[in-house]
C-alpha cells in the first residue's frame, strides 16, 4: 500500500524530522530553523504534559541562548512558578553543605530556574514553532520506512491514520521513548545498577527560615548512603520531592506516595522541613531509567538527549547533556545537508561523551561516597571550591578546568584528601 500524507495526498519532504518536542528536540529545531532548515517535529503527546527533570543546570542557559529561547524563559518563569536556582545545597545526618554557581570557576551564566517541565517544555516548543518549526502533537513515530537514500518513516496521527513523511536528516530526540535505540536494535545496558525513583509535587508549606529556596536540597538518607532525595522548590509555594534507591530498598507492595512520605520520615531534616507539606498529585514510579546505546549516530541519522546515554539524576544533568547534544549536532545537520562530510565520531559521538564522562566520574564517586565526602568537607580551599562548583553548575565541557580535563585523578586526590581530613 502506498501511504500518503493526509495533510497533502503526496508524501511530505522536510530537510529535518525530530521525534520528540521535549528540550533536546526545541533545541535542536530551533538552531535548524534560524539556518534556514525546513524542519518538522514529531509529538506523540499533547503538551503540557508532565515530565520529570525539573532542576536546571546554569550551562543549560548558554544553549538556550544559542537557540534563541533564553529570553522567553526569562519573560515567563515568574508567571509559570519557576523559581531562581543559584546552586545546591547538600544534607547529610545533620550535617549542611552548599555550593553556589555564581562562584564557580567557568565563564558563563551562574544562575537558572528549576521548572515544572509540562510549562517549561511547552514554552520551549511554542517558541521554537514560532521560529518557523512545524510541531505536530499526537502524532507518533512508529517505525523507520528506510534511513538511505533519504529517511522515510511510519507515523500514526491523532486519528489514528498512517501517513510516511521523508527527510534528508533523522534527529531522534525522543527521550526515555527511545524509538531509534529499539527499532534499530541500538540498545545497551548501561553500566549503572538498576536504581528506583519515587516522586510527587507537594504544596511545602516550608517555613523554616534558613531554607533557601534558591537551591536544590539533596539528602543523603541517614542509614542508606546509596539512597538520596531531592527537594526542589518552585516559587509559587509547590516543591517536587522524590527518592532515589536500589530496587531491594523500596516495598513495591506499598502505595506510591506512601513509600516516599516514610522515606521523608526517616530523615530529620527532611522531616521538619515538610512536616506541613501536602502532596498535590499521586506519586509516580521510575524504575531502572539509566540507559546507553552502542552507537550515537548512523547513516542520516543521529540520537540526541536521553535517546542517547541517561546516567542519573543525581547531579541534574540530563537535561543539559540533552541540550548540548541538540547544540553540537545542529550545525553538523547543516553541514551534511548542504554536501559537506560530517565525520560523526569525532565531530558529535567524542566531544558529546568527553562532558558526559565528566559527570559520569561525579556520579560514580556519589554512590561509593567518595564524592559524598567531598561535598561534605568542611575546608576547601577557595579554588577547589569554584572547579567542583563549576561541574555541579553543569559546565563539564569546559576543559580549562583541571576537574572536567582529569576527572577521575583530580576527583580521587580530592576524595583522599578530605576523607584523611
Ligand atoms: C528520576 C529522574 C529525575 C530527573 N531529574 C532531573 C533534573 O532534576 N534535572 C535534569 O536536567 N534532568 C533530570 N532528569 C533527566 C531528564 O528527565 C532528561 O534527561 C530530559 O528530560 C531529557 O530530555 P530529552 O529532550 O532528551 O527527552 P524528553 O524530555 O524525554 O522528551 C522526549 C519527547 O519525545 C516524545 N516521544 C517519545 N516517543 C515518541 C514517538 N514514538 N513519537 C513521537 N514522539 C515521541 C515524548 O512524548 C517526549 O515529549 C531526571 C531523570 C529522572 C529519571
Amino acid at each position: 500500500m502506498d501511504i500518503k500524507s493526509p495533510a497533502q495526498n503526496t508524501t511530505e519532504q522536510y530537510d529535518v524530522v525530530i521525534i520528540g518536542a521535549g528540550p533536546s528536540g526545541s533545541v535542536a529545531a530551533s538552531l535548524l530553523a534560524a539556518d534556514g532548515m525546513s524542519v518538522l517535529i514529531l509529538e506523540k503527546q499533547y503538551f503540557p504534559r508532565f515530565s520529570i527533570g525539573e532542576s536546571l543546570l546554569p550551562q543549560c542557559m548558554e544553549f538556550l541562548k544559542e537557540a534563541g529561547l533564553e529570553q522567553a524563559l526569562d519573560k515567563y518563569a515568574k508567571e509559570f512558578g519557576f523559581q531562581h536556582k543559584n546552586g545546591a545545597a547538600f544534607h547529610k545526618k545533620g550535617k549542611n553543605s552548599s555550593f553556589d554557581f555564581t562562584e564557580k570557576f567557568s565563564e558563563g551564566r551562574g544562575t537558572t530556574y528549576q521548572v515544572k517541565r509540562g510549562l517549561f517544555d511547552k514554552l520551549l516548543a511554542d517558541e521554537t514553532e514560532k521560529k518557523g518549526v512545524s510541531i505536530r502533537y499526537g502524532h507518533q513515530v512508529n517505525s523507520v520506512a528506510n534511513l538511505e537514500p533519504e529517511v522515510c518513516l511510519d507515523v500514526r496521527d491523532d486519528n489514528e491514520q498512517p501517513y510516511q513523511v521523508k527527510a534528508k536528516f533523522l534527529l531522534d530526540a525522543s527521550g526515555f521513548g527511545r524509538v531509534l535505540p529499539r527499532l534499530l536494535d541500538l540498545e545497551l545496558p548501561s553500566d549503572f545498577p538498576i536504581r528506583h525513583s519515587y516522586f510527587s509535587h507537594f504544596k511545602d508549606g516550608i517555613n523554616c527560615p534558613e531554607f533557601d529556596r534558591d537551591k536544590i536540597l539533596i539528602t543523603v538518607n541517614p542509614n542508606h548512603s546509596d539512597v538520596w532525595y531531592w527537594l526542589i522548590p518552585f516559587s509559587d509555594g509547590s516543591a517536587s520531592v522524590g527518592v532515589v534507591g536500589l530496587p531491594e530498598r523500596f516495598d513495591e507492595t506499598l502505595p506510591a506516595i506512601d513509600t516516599l512520605q516514610d522515606f521523608i520520615a526517616q530523615d530529620e531534616n527532611l522531616q521538619r522541613l515538610l512536616k506541613n507539606a501536602t502532596p498535590l498529585q499521586d506519586a509516580r514510579v521510575i524504575k531502572g531509567y539509566s540507559a546507553d546505546v552502542t552507537k550515537l549516530w548512523g547513516k542520516n541519522f543521529a540520537l540526541l538527549g536521553n535517546a542517547g546515554e541517561f546516567l542519573d539524576p543525581v547531579f541534574s544533568s540530563g537535561v543539559t547533556i540533552a541540550m548540548k547534544s541538540a547544540s553540537l549536532a545542529a550545525p553538523l545537520v547543516k553541514k551534511q545537508i548542504q554536501g559537506s562530510k560530517v565525520d560523526w565520531e569525532s565531530e558529535y559521538a567524542e566531544p558529546l561523551k568527553f562532558g558526559v564522562d565528566t559527570f559520569r566520574c561525579f556520579v560514580e564517586a556519589w554512590y561509593n561516597e567518595s564524592f559524598q565526602n567531598v561535598v561534605y568537607h568542611d575546608h576547601h580551599d577557595d579554588s577547589v571550591r569554584r572547579m567542583i562548583s563549576s561541574i555541579l553548575a553543569g559546565y563539564a565541557w569546559d576543559e580549562k578546568n583541571p576537574y572536567v580535563a582529569k576527572s577521575v585523578r583530580r576527583l580521587n586526590v580530592l576524595a583522599e584528601i578530605c576523607q584523611a581530613g
